[in-house]
């Protein structure tokens, strides 16, 4: 994972984030520094995503007080793909409980493709990780509803929600994702031949393929990031989504598993709990504080946007995101508490 951003300081974990002007520079500073980096690839399995603009970029960052900064294509509306595994794995979490999910779904990066076919194999048919194709088709059986069109009003409803405003359908995106999608359907027949599945395969995959299509904007992504850094509540609209242990539960899932086979190094450079999309959208969580939306639509190889993981590793940096980022505890101030 390249997401050398030079030599910019690490600043501390705090509690808090700088004063509103800072952020708002910082995140137009962000923009300015990755505009120009041409590496990455955009995704062409689905076909139309192959029609997309290399030179897309955005950088969105919501703050849990609802102030949100924005620089670059922040408008642009993107299909949200893998990044919706998240929301809807937070979803199912708030009516399945913990241990539920736990067991069924599992909590393990796979370390191998999206899509693959050999680690449900490997695994003897638990899907492990909900943040690839087999966990989140898994987790998207698990919505409740007594149809699938019920099961999909619960996660358009639920994912505009974190968003707060109504999510729809890039029905282009859906149509060519469905007419493409024969190894999705065939992980799905997988999963039910080993009992993972209790419904009809191809209707969840149909669900799962819709919910891949909403479209959002860099911004959206923010808001919905900052949803999970503010213990459930949209910090915009003001109204709880989940409870505060599913975004915590939510978060550990995507500290280990969010990019894809590469979340060991997400992890090492970025220091936050994030998801990537293959249309090139990229949310990040800094608990607490702020969710990041990026997008740009030109990938590494494994599926993560090459600008927003650069952008969003400069902001970690220069806002002090990193959580595992600490400064030694002063002599002053432990003077101060009598020690
Ligand atoms: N809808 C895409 C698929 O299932 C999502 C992939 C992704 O964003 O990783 O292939």
């Amino acid at each position: 994972m390249d997401v050398d951003v030079g030599d910019v300081a690490q600043q501390a974990y705090t509690g808090g984030l700088p004063e509103w002007t800072e952020v708002e520079s910082l995140v137009e500073a962000a923009y300015r520094r990755c505009r120009s980096e041409s590496g990455g690839v955009v995704a062409d399995y689905i076909p139309v995503l192959a029609q997309a603009d290399p030179d897309w970029f955005a950088v969105c960052v919501a703050e849990v007080d609802g102030s949100v900064h924005a620089a670059g294509d922040a408008g642009i509306e993107f299909s949200i793909q893998s990044i919706s595994k998240a929301f809807v794995y937070a979803l199912v979490c708030e009516s399945l409980g913990h241990d539920a999910v736990a067991d069924r779904i599992g909590v393990n990066n796979t370390g191998l493709p999206f899509n693959s076919v050999i680690a449900i194999e490997l695994n003897d048919g638990h899907p492990m990780n909900p943040m690839v194709n087999a966990g989140a088709i898994a987790t998207t059986a698990l919505v409740p509803g007594a149809t699938s069109v019920e099961r999909w009003s619960a996660i358009e409803s639920g994912l505009s929600e974190f968003a707060g405003r109504p999510l729809q359908v890039d029905e282009t995106v859906y149509q060519s994702e469905a007419q493409t999608n024969q190894r999705n359907r065939a992980i799905a027949r997988l999963l039910e031949s080993y009992g993972r599945i209790d419904l009809d395969p191809l209707e969840v995959v149909d669900v799962y393929t819709r919910q891949c299509s909403l479209r959002v904007t860099a911004t959206d992504l923010a808001v919905m990031g900052a949803t999970l850094a503010d213990g459930g509540v949209n910090p915009v609209t003001g109204r709880r989504v989940v409870s505060a242990g599913v975004c915590r539960d939510t978060l550990a899932i995507l500290a280990s598993t969010g990019a894809y086979e590469r979340s060991g190094e997400w992890l090492f450079e970025i220091g936050l709990p994030g998801k990537s999309g293959v249309a090139g959208g990229l949310v990040t969580i800094a608990p607490g504080k702020a969710g990041i939306g990026t997008f740009s639509p030109p990938l590494d190889p494994a599926g993560n946007s090459v600008r927003g993981q650069r952008a969003t590793a400069y902001l970690s940096r220069v806002l002090g995101l990193n959580i595992f980022a600490s400064q030694a505890h002063t002599l002053a101030a432990r003077r101060k508490d009598g020690r």
